[in-house]
């Protein structure tokens, strides 16, 4: 059975430049999950389809055509072959993402493609659910966070304007696997931290655990 690191966290806590880390660190496969939540938005934006309409938003998600390609060591999603790496990143999407990722129906129909990640082998995956929902029994699980005005001040040295406040809410919030700590997961506030020290924390902590599974 293949290793699952799950790191979990609020909106720019950090995860993804951190779960590339541990996953270089480890040589595993880095799976972003909010992109793919992220391309369902924008796909649903460029089709005119609109986020607040579940059974819409459902359908395209049924029918899309979306694929997953493994670029050394990380993984894309595609729609009909062509990836919008820069596109999903903007403040339209940004709004548009928490509110199709709390309809139930797009959740399962995500739970099943990033199980189905297990193809790749060893995984880094991040995202909000992954402790809670899509791995539960990974022994492996992390969640980070920060001060609020902390983590704004990160997007906007991104260059991303957006209402963090809002997408914390409406994760946490939602009926369907909302961000919650994971039971077992270590937790990482790193206010105060550089990416280096939140990394090492995290890859000590996945060492100290499978040597621990040896005995
Ligand atoms: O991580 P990122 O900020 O790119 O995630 C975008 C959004 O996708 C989150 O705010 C959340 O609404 C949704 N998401 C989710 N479950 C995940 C990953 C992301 O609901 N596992």
């Amino acid at each position: 059975m293949p290793i699952v690191i799950a790191i979990d966290g609020t909106s720019a806590s950090g995860k993804s430049t951190t779960a590339r880390r541990v996953a270089k660190h480890f040589g595993y496969t880095y799976i972003d999950t909010g992109a793919m939540y992220r391309t369902l938005a924008w796909h649903c934006l460029v089709r005119q389809t609109d986020p607040h309409d579940e059974k819409a938003v459902t359908a395209v998600c049924r029918k899309w055509k979306s694929s997953l390609v493994n670029v050394d060591h990380q993984v894309r999603m595609l729609v009909e072959g062509y990836y919008p790496e820069k596109e999903i990143r903007t403040s339209e999407a940004s709004a548009a993402v928490a509110i199709i990722a709390a309809n139930t129906k797009v959740r399962d129909w995500m739970k099943t493609l990033q199980q189905s990640c297990l193809q790749f082998g060893d995984l880094v995956m991040e995202g909000r659910d992954i402790g809670t929902a899509i791995f539960p029994d990974t022994d492996f699980k992390f969640y980070l966070d920060a001060p609020l005005a902390e983590r704004s001040k990160r997007r906007w040295a991104d260059g991303v304007q957006e209402d963090l406040a809002k997408r914390d809410h409406s994760d946490s919030q939602r009926a369907s696997n909302p961000l919650m700590i994971a039971l077992g997961a270590m937790v990482i506030n790193n206010a105060g931290l550089t990416i280096e020290q939140t990394s090492q924390l995290i890859i000590d902590e996945v060492h100290r655990r499978l040597e621990a599974r040896r005995y």
